[in-house]
């Protein structure tokens, strides 16, 4: 059903005719953001915050995938266990859950991906159970849709439960939490409890894009997560109109450092989306952005890996070269692999 009330709201804030966000609410099948991003939406247009138009973008725009599985996952997932992804030989994808508190234009599962509650305590369970009968995997990212939207006393038993099989070394958990819903993780007790406990198993993979994602409260959850010992390590994506010049990704990847958090990698998305998407980043925008990082002038703490997802394989592609500067062949070597690999001509099955 139609939420006037936050089509009312995005149109306002972004400046945009209602007709637009109604065109955009129809395509996307019902835009929906926490009621986080919504106040901080409402505040900054009574000028009491600075979220800006173009970091909510990337909750707007209709996505940059036009096809089901781009990343081609499905077929990792295990026969009879739809919570478990085994894409690699010692680690696998739980995914608990398909429900999220935002729905950003560029989700993998973008097609899976709703507001509705959907996590199924038995399908987790029996993927734990799975994880535990295969001692040869050491390392588990709990994902969905957002693991912080299912209810607190079930993710913490989740994360206890994983914490305890001994032949698991290494637990991600992948949310995007922090910034669009923080009192997810401040009044979730049960949760930090859990990960206070973990011993030093947990690692907690965020999702931030951009330096306007950050906030008072988005600090609480951020130091809630850190008093139990947990480090937080980020993924960003890369995207037109958000994060796509080398001062914006500079500002995201420093503001992340000083609360203590390493940008890990930056995701390159589909390389051979139409060039017209409003989120396809150019290879030359990229260039100029890597060449930043990875330059003398960056802190080694500012350096992320270039990654993307290989859809022939459905793992990770990955590049870190410093110096820039001399290794411009190598960076360009990845950039026409992942163009070609997302023309899925190599994808088993896969149309081209
Ligand atoms: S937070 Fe993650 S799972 Fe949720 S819509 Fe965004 S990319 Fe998809």
């Amino acid at each position: 059903m139609r939420n006037g009330a936050l089509i009312d709201l995005v149109s306002s804030f972004m400046d945009m005719d209602r007709s637009a966000v109604e065109a955009i609410d129809e395509e996307v099948g019902g835009l929906f953001v926490s009621r986080f991003l919504q106040r901080r939406m409402a505040e900054t247009i009574e000028g009491r915050d600075s979220f800006t138009r173009e970091a909510f973008r990337q909750f707007l725009l209709p996505g940059l995938y036009t096809e089901v599985d781009p990343t081609n996952e499905r077929p990792h997932i295990v026969d009879g266990y739809p919570t478990v992804n085994n894409s690699y030989p010692n680690s696998v994808a739980l995914m608990v859950t398909r429900t999220c508190h935002v729905k950003c234009t560029y989700c993998f599962r973008g097609d899976l991906i709703t507001s509705r509650q959907t996590h199924d305590s038995q399908a987790a369970q029996a993927g734990i159970d799975w994880i535990k009968s295969h001692p040869n995997v050491s390392t588990v990212l709990v994902t969905g849709g957002d693991p912080f939207t299912v209810p607190a006393e079930q993710l913490a038993h989740i994360v206890e439960s994983l914490v305890s099989i001994p032949t698991v070394n290494e637990i991600r958990i992948d949310t995007r939490a922090l910034t669009v819903k923080p009192s997810s993780v401040t009044d979730s007790p049960e949760v930090l409890d859990a990960l206070g406990a973990a011993g030093g198993k947990v690692w907690f993979y965020s999702q931030i894009n951009s330096a306007a994602e950050f906030h008072p409260d988005v600090d609480r959850a951020i130091a809630a997560i850190r008093r139990a010992g947990v480090p937080i390590v980020n993924q960003a994506v890369l995207l037109k109109g958000v994060n796509h010049t080398p001062v914006l990704m500079r500002e995201m990847v420093y503001s992340a450092i000083r609360r203590g958090i390493r940008t890990d990698y930056i995701y390159l998305l589909d390389g051979g989306a139409e060039v017209d998407s409003p989120f396809n980043v150019t290879d030359d925008d990229i260039r100029a952005i890597f060449s930043e990082l990875w330059s003398t002038n960056t802190s080694g703490l500012a350096k992320p890996r270039a990654v993307y997802v290989d859809p022939t394989s459905n793992t990770k592609a990955q590049l870190l070269v410093t110096p820039f500067e001399g290794n411009e062949a190598a960076f360009d070597k990845f950039l026409a692999d992942r163009r070609r690999k997302y023309s899925r001509r190599d994808v088993d099955g896969a149309s081209s």
